[in-house]
């Protein structure tokens, strides 16, 4: 790396958590204390009938809840999406509060309203690099928008899927939509049995809600088997097809960038072919991954997201922003007004009201910390977050499988992996394919009972915090297996963390009964 890039480097580290870290870590209480215990601290159920003082009561915060907080910002915290801040978005949360100002309309946020629509502009830029003449026409055009902003991924996923059924179900003679005649009416007057989304299993849990809320009934979700962990666009297509055959209508495929599980992107250009000849919407869920597009080196891993009828992308992912901060971007900047609500006294038509488009209302200027990062960190600071993230995950892979009582179970794409502890004896023994499919879900259960032992003890010892999930993979065809799931999410966390925790975990192993069972 250049020394010039380097000294850039070692600044964006300072912005990240500098205060705050030695803050929290002098605050919150390593220690495992229960949850019932904590309970206890919050078991009142009455108003308290006589005012506090503000410092009396800040004290109370500090011992009862802070305390007993988790610390976001270790760098020994690596089992979860959510990390350290910038120093620089504390201050700027003050003001944000403090001015409270409401986008759902105008005559509440005025300035507050072109910028969140420039903070959607440049997001959409990055993804589908339109035309100087095209930002011009559409950044502030009442008419039309580039994208919603809201609270996270889930909303953002609705956002995306409410624009797609009601495209799907628009005005068509007598009928006036689905938002204005409702769902039944829709199904018949298009003949359609069910509206179904096709992803596959590795999408996410908000999938399911969105497909709750619409109307359209889990059942109607179509997830897919994918042993490899992405999507096969060969099976998408047939299982659209036989949905469709069936005298339902598929409304939108879901390709995944960068899945919550394990990291991996789905074939997005090819699935983009496959919506084309289904004809319905393809949204890709680049929640987490999103971030990847500010890198050079990186970005092409997302090839195919740029012929996305929409994308999610959550801010307060890997751009570092405080939660709070979901994005759906539209390709086509009329998309929107398939949602388009109006009412009296705000939202009136032709105003620049964001409420009009947006699931949410009252919603305050989060646009505003978005903002401030993409101009503090720019362009080539998240380049720099995003690569050294994936460099460090592809360095404690390596470490990981170098390891001989460690199994690497899905090598990382972006800057998340999953591994298990897997005790040398049995390693090859497992892998080799000679087990009897019998031995092998004997020992995986075993493996899967010690995974989720050492999680827990871990987590309890307080010292470091890995998560787990439950993943088919194609080695192992008898069903799928615990693993431990990390993501490298802070630029504070050092090899020698990744060394520290992988020592912890398999002395936590070795003392339990299934290191012994499996080791005899
Ligand atoms: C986090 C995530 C979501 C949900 O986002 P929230 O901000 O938690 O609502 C959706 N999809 C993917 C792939 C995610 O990683």
């Amino acid at each position: 790396m250049p020394e010039g890039k380097e000294s850039k480097l070692a600044q964006i580290e300072q912005h990240i958590s500098a205060n705050l870290a030695d803050f929290l870590s002098q605050h919150v209480v390593a220690k495992a204390t229960s949850l019932e215990q904590i309970e206890q601290h919050f078991s009142d159920f009455r108003v308290p009938e006589q005012p506090d003082f503000v410092s009396s009561h800040a004290e109370v915060l500090l011992d009862k809840l802070v305390a007993h907080s988790v610390n976001t910002y270790s760098p020994t915290f690596i089992g979860h999406m959510t990390s350290a801040l910038p120093y620089f978005q504390l201050p700027l949360a003050k003001l944000l509060v403090g001015l409270n100002q409401n986008l759902v309309k105008i005559e509440t946020s005025k300035a507050f309203t072109p910028l969140e629509r420039q903070v959607l502009g440049m997001v959409h830029e990055l993804i589908y690099a339109e035309s100087e003449d095209f930002y011009q026409h559409y950044l502030h055009s009442a008419g039309h928008s580039l994208g919603a902003f809201c609270s996270g991924g889930t909303i953002a996923n609705i956002t995306a899927l409410w624009v797609a059924r009601n495209k799907a179900l628009q005005p068509c003679g007598e009928f006036l939509g689905v938002a204005t005649d409702g769902l039944a009416a829709g199904l018949i007057e298009y003949g359609y049995r069910n509206l179904g989304v096709l992803c596959s299993k590795r999408g996410h849990y908000s999938i399911g809600k969105a497909v709750d809320v619409l109307g359209l009934g889990r059942r109607n979700m179509l997830m897919l088997d994918c042993p490899d962990q992405t999507l096969s666009p060969e099976q998408a297509l047939a299982a659209g097809k036989a949905y469709q055959e069936k005298g339902n209508k598929l409304l939108a495929i879901i390709g995944i960038a960068g899945t919550t599980e394990t990291g991996h992107i789905d074939p997005l250009d090819e699935l983009a072919d496959v919506a084309a000849e289904l004809g319905c919407h393809f949204h890709v869920d680049a929640a987490w991954g999103g971030a990847t597009l500010f890198s050079k080196s990186h970005r092409a891993l997302m090839r195919g997201i740029e012929r996305a009828d929409s994308v999610t992308i959550d801010a307060h992912k890997q751009m570092y922003v405080p939660m709070g901060a979901g994005m759906v971007l539209f390709k086509n900047p009329q998309d929107a007004n398939a949602v388009r609500h109006h009412a009296q006294y705000i939202l009136r038509e032709g105003s620049k009201d964001l409420g009009a488009t947006t699931l949410e209302g009252s919603r305050n200027g989060m646009a505003m910390m978005v903002h401030a990062s993409l101009h503090i960190l720019g362009r080539q600071g998240y380049e720099l977050l995003i690569d050294q993230n994936i460099a460090k995950a592809r360095q404690f892979a390596e470490m990981i499988a170098k390891h001989p009582d460690f199994e690497l179970i899905t090598a990382p794409v972006l800057s998340l992996m999953t591994y298990r502890i897997h005790p040398r004896k049995l390693q090859g023994q497992l892998a080799s394919g000679q087990m009897s499919p019998q031995h092998q879900i004997h020992y995986n259960g075993l493996l899967d009972q010690l995974t989720v032992s050492v999680q827990k003890l871990q987590r309890e010892a307080g010292k470091s915090f890995v998560s787990r999930t439950r993943l088919e993979i194609s080695r192992y065809q008898e069903g799928p297996i615990n693993v431990f799931r990390v993501v490298m999410a802070n630029p504070l966390t050092q090899l020698s963390d990744l060394e520290a925790i992988l020592e912890e975990q398999l002395k936590i192993a070795e003392n339990t009964e299934f290191w012994a069972e499996l080791t005899q």
